[in-house]
């Protein structure tokens, strides 16, 4: 491919909004822009990126006889509605109406949609199990799209939906599906854990979720130092001992205080003594990381919603901050110890626009004013009874937190869509039974851009060879210089003749100018035709680890390969 006619729109300053690195490289190396708020175009250096990961995906699933398909991203309501989701989905489903006034929605998921063309066709057990998926773009309204591709509200993911007559038939089927991630997220060059998780809305019950391991993710894993343990923060919550009721805060409840104009009238809805639970006021920037900010016992009003801070680390915010942020009095501020125990911020609750906290030593509670709730104050026992250094709960190890995005998700559903959607087979005895079922996705524009995380530099990309949109960068430097541009054009011949992805810069820049841009693309490796062509030597660097060599044009072929 010529560079010089290629639509790869390189960018120097990336918007202020682009707060995750994927998300600035992405922009900056001309792979994506944005058309709203979490909807993106991939350009095509990310689409060829994104093909040879799905490539990958299509060779395991096809390897363990998944059957690809793809179903309509269309959906009437009344699918939606039969399997109770229309309500449970609540504003993250799309929905929209057709020129009859007939509801429908935009696939957010496909569960519902699967079960009912599983249910027409497949009358036999004879025909299971069956294992069916399909590689197409989402819909969800996040209420926070944020991160580039890490969260949009249009993303690509692949779906499989699984059916069974056994328990047993099923739990394998999960397991294939397990083992096959695993391959996947290796071959994409991802470090990853499969943890285990809640299946919150899905129903069901067995599930793991996928973690590439990145400071920007969103969930918080808990796994052991001695053993293979591994589970999301719920899950290791949950399985830990319940602490002792505090007997300063008690168990907190959620309770709707809307005439509450003061945090004192908050805490004294909630049933709790405001002096203690009450000493901090917090703000949580949306952001890479939270910023804490902690002030006297004041006016909730006056807290201002800091989105745009931008901040990115967790700390004390310093006085001047404070002041500077909230219009406060210099002196009024300070640190809060709560009971000695300090006050932190929770991955979980990110995203809340303000948020008053205390603690004590059986844990930690927030009362949280959510936006558009006007002081409705909610109180959260916190999850996190489980901490870093516990033992682990399986007893074998302590406790270690890594922060981690979900790539994918493998579930076992059991009957949830089958029973409300009356999907049924007939069994040996003529019998009719409601399928087993399970399903499994992976985030695959997510999956780019979490590659992205992992791989990079100060300089850009360094992308795996795996999934590398082009495996050579290869750079003209004096396109002027006849020598040069003639051995360049012979070099790209060869190349592509050995069946070797290529991008040529052909482009009339200077030289300096193209080193930066491939750097900032990270192909694997790089390819400089310069001072040495009359010889016909060229200079190759390898993007991942640095390493120069020169090369004749006749070594060259053999080399790359
Ligand atoms: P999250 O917890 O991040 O909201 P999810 O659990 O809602 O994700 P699933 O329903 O399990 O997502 O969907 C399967 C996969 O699709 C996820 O593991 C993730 O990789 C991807 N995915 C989900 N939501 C998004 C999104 N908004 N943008 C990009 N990828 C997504
Ligand atoms: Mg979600
Ligand atoms: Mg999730
Ligand atoms: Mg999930």
């Amino acid at each position: 491919m010529r560079q010089s006619t290629y639509l790869v729109p390189t960018m120097r300053d990336v918007p202020a909004d682009a707060e995750a690195i994927s998300h600035q490289l992405m922009l900056r190396a001309g792979m994506m822009r944005q058309l709203a708020s979490g909807v993106y175009a991939y350009l095509p250096l990310a689409k060829k990126a994104m093909t040879k990961i799905e490539a990958i995906i299509r060779e395991e699933l096809d390897g363990i006889g998944a059957q690809e398909l793809t179903l309509p991203a269309l959906h009437p309501a009344e699918l939606w509605q039969e399997s109770g989701r229309w309500e449970d989905m609540g504003d993250e489903l799309i929905r929209l109406k057709d020129r009859h006034n007939r509801d429908f929605a935009l696939g957010a998921t496909h569960e519902e949609v699967i079960t009912t063309i599983i249910k027409d066709g497949i009358t036999s057990y004879k025909k299971l199990p069956l294992n069916v998926y399909q590689i197409q773009t989402k819909f969800r309204d996040e209420r926070r799209p944020r991160f580039g591709l890490l969260r949009g509200r249009e993303f690509i993911m692949k779906d499989a939906y699984s059916f069974h007559d056994s328990e047993e038939s099923l739990h394998e089927t999960y397991w294939a599906m397990h083992e096959a991630y695993s391959r996947i997220f290796s071959r994409v060059g991802l470090t990853f854990r499969p943890v285990i998780a809640d299946s919150g809305t899905m129903g069901g019950k067995d599930t793991h979720e996928f973690m590439a391991l990145a400071s920007v993710g969103e969930d918080t894993i808990a796994y052991s130092d001695g053993s293979d343990y591994a589970a999301n923060l719920e899950m290791a919550s949950s399985l830990a001992p319940e602490p002792p009721q505090s007997q300063e805060y008690g168990l907190l409840e959620k309770k709707a205080t809307p005439d509450a104009k003061t945090v004192n009238d908050a805490a004294a809805a909630l049933g709790v003594d405001p002096d203690h639970i009450l000493k901090a006021l917090v703000v949580f920037v949306d952001g890479e990381g939270s910023l804490l900010l902690l002030r006297g016992n004041d006016e909730l009003n006056e807290v201002k919603a800091l989105h745009e801070l931008g901040a990115k680390e967790m700390r004390m915010a310093t006085e001047e901050e404070v002041v500077d942020l909230f219009g406060a009095t210099p002196g009024s501020i300070g640190p809060v110890n709560v009971n000695n125990v300090p006050i932190y911020a929770d991955h979980r609750i990110h995203g809340m626009e303000t948020i008053a906290c205390g603690a004590n030593e059986t844990g930690y509670h927030y009362v949280h004013v959510g936006p558009g709730k006007d002081y409705q104050a909610t109180a959260y026992k916190d999850l996190r009874t489980v901490k870093e250094g516990d033992p682990s709960p399986d007893g074998q190890g302590t406790l270690q937190f890594a922060e981690g995005i979900e790539v994918g998700q493998v579930f076992k559903l059991g009957r949830k869509y089958s029973e409300s959607l009356q999907a049924k087979y007939l069994d040996q005895n003529g019998k009719a039974q409601t399928f087993l079922m399970g399903c499994y996705g992976i985030g695959i524009s997510r999956t780019i851009a979490a590659v992205i995380e992992q791989h990079h530099d100060e300089n850009g990309i360094v992308w795996p060879v795996s999934i590398a949109p082009f495996l050579v960068h290869l750079l003209a430097l004096n396109v002027k210089n006849e020598e040069q541009q003639a051995l360049a054009e012979a070099i790209y011949t060869d190349l592509k003749q050995a069946g070797i992805d290529v991008l040529f810069d052909d482009r009339g820049e200077r030289a300096g100018v193209k080193f930066k841009d491939a750097d900032l693309i990270g192909l694997p490796v790089r390819i400089a035709v310069g001072k040495r062509a009359g010889e016909g030597i060229v200079e190759v660097k390898v993007r991942k680890t640095g390493e120069q060599l020169e090369l004749s044009k006749e070594d060259l072929v053999q080399w790359v390969k």
